[in-house]
């Protein structure tokens, strides 16, 4: 089916640089247009930034770092502070979940009651985690004794994707925060509005100026400046594997700045005979349509036991048709349009490297509605492991499904995969999912449900998607560094 909503573009209050505290036009004095998914238009021109305003931006949060009170008050005191920043963006949901469905095309119910509350809770969960960061006692040989400190790592740069503006924002910044770092943000340069709005926020909060800054820009350029940057301690990056190797060149050429990688997936959603059939339907449906596939961990290789594959495939088919493909504010879509013309294309071209590939192209695979980015839900069968489609991360609304037999073939089929973020079980049999589980080569595994998020649940890759947990105490782990100090408990030999 298809929906249009009716949705009046409100005024846009941020699209300048946010460093130090300012909301500043960029050196040059280019901006960027960012566009709406729905129809290509131009929503708003915003401030675009270079070397240089990095640059800036480092130098502000450097100073905020080395001379400034984030990482010198209390992490108590931190944690306040984040947490009036969280219920201010509790206070703003309508007006972020907004400027998310305008930039990215995302359902705009679901960043009301998902998105953007989950933003907060993130905040939440580190604000009571900032005055919880603990050393160790050490009692060395040799009358010597000692202790570790955790330590902030210093500045950091975020590097963030479209897919999730809110949710990378608050998953980035809010770990960080917590440890005491100061940072430089560079969102995405199709999303780039709901992440000033987020430093208009966090400065209404009380995070004193320079330790958020916010640089609207490119990757290749802005992006870049953050990642060879000599005085960035760290550089936390979600995006395209092709990307995160740049960043670790970057780094490694530069002054061996500390780099985690959150890149892209092909999950595999194995589904066992003795599964409960329209759950397992409707859970795979979710795992691959749900916004618009546009998710890292989608699970976009679905594999189903022989038992009950014809009847899964039948009822999958049913499954996509009646999935509702239309305008993100109309509280009746459940799938909104590709966030640019860029991915659109690319989606597109993968459906048609399916078909000439030899798979089987049972419903989709065409564009929709009369103007703007919507793909319809497609979905494959008869994928062979080698096909493109099977290997690729195409970032959009593509099932290929997949027939296997034994437990060790569908062990087999989900490891044959150069990426490893999420994997999903659907069985009754616990022995069954206990296996899967162990076996498969991924960062989190999820038995029968899928994209189960919580802010205490670490996330991250294995093999090629990357390396860096994100989410739960691992995420802080990656802001702060060990110091030992180590003293002799008699008179000192020295
Ligand atoms: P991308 O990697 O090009 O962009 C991600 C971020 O990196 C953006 O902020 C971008 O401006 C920046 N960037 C680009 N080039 C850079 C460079 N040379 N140096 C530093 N930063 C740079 O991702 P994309 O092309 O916008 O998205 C497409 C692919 O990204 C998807 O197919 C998917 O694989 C991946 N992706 C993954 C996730 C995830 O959560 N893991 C999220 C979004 C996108």
């Amino acid at each position: 089916g298809s929906s249009k909503g009716t949705f009046k573009v409100p005024e846009i209050k941020f699209t300048k640089l946010f460093i130090n505290g300012q909301f500043l036009d960029s050196i040059s004095g280019r901006t960027f247009e960012t566009k709406d998914p729905r129809s290509g238009n131009v929503i708003t021109e915003v401030a675009e930034g270079d070397k240089e305003d990095v640059d800036l931006a480092v130098k502000a949060a450097r100073e905020a770092f080395d001379h400034g009170k984030w990482p010198r008050m209390s992490g108590y005191e931190r944690g306040r502070i984040m947490m009036k920043f969280a219920d201010l963006i509790d206070q703003n949901i309508e007006e972020l979940a907004t400027l998310d469905s305008l930039d990215a095309g995302k359902l705009f119910t679901l960043g009301k009651i998902v998105d953007i509350p989950k933003a907060a809770n993130m905040v939440r969960y580190y604000a009571g985690a900032a005055d919880k960061i603990h050393g160790e006692t050490l009692k060395l040989s040799g009358d010597l004794q000692g202790y570790t400190l955790k330590e902030p790592i210093g500045v950091v740069g975020h590097i963030v994707p479209w897919n999730y503006p809110s949710m990378m924002f608050a998953l980035k910044v809010s770990p960080a925060m917590a440890a005491g770092c100061t940072m430089v943000v560079k969102p995405a340069e199709q999303t780039p509005l709901s992440a000033l709005y987020y430093a208009h926020l966090a400065k209404q909060a009380g995070v004193p100026d320079g330790v958020i800054n916010v640089v609207t820009g490119y990757g290749p350029t802005a992006g870049a400046a953050l990642c060879s940057h000599m005085d960035v301690d760290k550089v936390s990056f979600t995006g395209s594997t092709e990307v995160g190797r740049l960043v670790m060149e970057a780094a490694a050429k530069s002054n061996l700045k500390h780099v985690s990688l959150e890149l892209g997936g092909k999950s595999p959603l194995i589904i066992f005979d003795d599964a409960d059939l329209d759950m397992a339907v409707n859970l795979a449906r979710m795992a691959i349509f749900y916004n618009k596939g546009e998710i890292c961990c989608a699970g976009s290789r679905v594999y189903v036991q022989e038992g009950i594959y014809d009847e899964f495939v039948k009822k999958s088919v049913e499954g996509a048709k009646s999935w509702v493909v239309g305008d993100p504010f109309d509280p009746r879509s459940q799938h909104g349009p590709q966030v640019d013309k860029e991915q659109f294309e690319k989606v597109l071209s993968y459906i048609e490297h399916g078909k000439r590939e030899g798979a089987t192209l049972l419903t989709g695979g065409k564009a929709c509605g009369e103007e703007g980015y919507y793909i319809e839900p497609t979905i494959f069968t008869d994928v062979k492991e080698d096909m493109m489609i099977a290997q690729d991360e195409i970032f959009g609304p593509v099932m290929s499904l997949m027939k296997f037999k034994t437990v060790e073939e569908a062990i087999e089929k989900a490891n044959a995969t150069r990426y490893g973020l999420a994997a999903g079980i659907v069985t009754k049999d616990l022995n069954v999912a206990n296996r899967v589980s162990r076996s498969v080569r991924a960062g989190t595994v999820w038995i029968n449900c899928y994209y189960a998020f919580d802010p205490d649940c670490p996330f991250g890759g294995y093999k090629m998607s990357g390396f860096g947990k994100e989410q739960g105490l691992h995420a802080m782990e990656k802001y702060l560094q060990v110091k030992s100090v180590v003293t002799p408990i008699y008179n000192s030999p020295w």
